[in-house]
């Protein structure tokens, strides 16, 4: 993909996780930050989130957070990004997630993290969009969830496997020359079906 401005990272809301998944979030904020590359998130200040946002503001980066009113409070919204988006609903939350990324990156997360990846590679599964998505699979902790997936296609419900979809990485160097071979977007999205 010749070239990404913005990317999409969803990750946990809790800090009391292995140092390693920590180091990732603040490492992927760093290089962002240092590509020039802007990053979306859920607008917490709490946990991997606010890690990750903390890490490309230091290093003079661009980020962006979107959060639903009810969770400005209870994640307590990171007001000194460079832009937050309080918006109405989670529904908004990730349709305004979506549009304003040229990709997708998930770290070590929890339930949340869990249903945003789902979303945006199941919108891809439907044709919704084709947009990059790189799961980063540190410390093994997404390993169980490849397997099922794999298992899933094994067993005949996800016909092309998970190929298509996304692809794995095993650290955070390796997230942008990974986004920089995938193929460019064919498919220009139509909000409206999302
Ligand atoms: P978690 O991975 O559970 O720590 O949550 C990470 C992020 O996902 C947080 O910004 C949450 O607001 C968000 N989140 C939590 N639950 C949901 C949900 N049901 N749908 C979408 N996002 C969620």
């Amino acid at each position: 993909m010749s070239k990404i401005s913005s990317l999409c990272v969803y990750c946990g809301s809790s800090l009391d996780v292995d140092p390693a998944f920590r180091d990732a979030a603040q490492r992927l904020g760093k290089l962002l930050a240092q590509a020039s590359v802007s990053v979306v998130f859920g607008g917490g200040q709490v946990g991997l989130m606010g890690l990750l946002a903390d890490a490309a503001l230091d290093a003079g980066g661009e980020v962006i957070g979107v959060i639903p009113r009810h969770l400005d409070e209870i994640e307590v919204g990171h007001h000194t990004v460079t832009k937050l988006h309080v918006v109405d609903n989670m529904h908004v939350r990730k349709e305004l997630m979506f549009r304003l990324s040229d990709g997708f990156v998930i770290l070590p997360g929890g339930l949340g993290t869990l249903d945003e990846t789902f979303e945006i590679i199941t919108w891809k599964q439907l044709h919704l969009h084709d947009k990059p998505v790189v799961i980063v699979n540190t410390d093994g902790y997404w390993t169980p969830l490849l397997d099922l997936i794999d298992h899933i296609s094994a067993k005949g419900f996800m016909r092309d496997g998970r190929e298509p979809f996304f692809r794995v990485v095993d650290s955070v160097d390796e997230v942008l020359p990974t986004l920089a071979a995938a193929p460019e977007p064919q498919i220009a999205p139509e909000i409206d079906r999302i």
